[in-house]
């Protein structure tokens, strides 16, 4: 049912605080909020 990644750590519980994570090259999901890098690939992900 999920169409997401479960975030590694939902503090929040607001889907929008996690999903701005997500690496757009990959679909990873970022331990912290952009701008950070992509754990996964390395992709920069920007702060939207
Ligand atoms: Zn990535």
């Amino acid at each position: 049912m999920a169409e997401h990644p479960s975030p590694p750590d939902d503090d929040g519980g607001d889907p929008a605080c996690w999903l701005r994570r997500v690496c757009p090259a990959c679909g990873g999901l970022a331990e912290e909020d952009p701008p950070t890098r992509c754990p996964r690939c390395g992709e920069r992900i920007e702060e939207a």
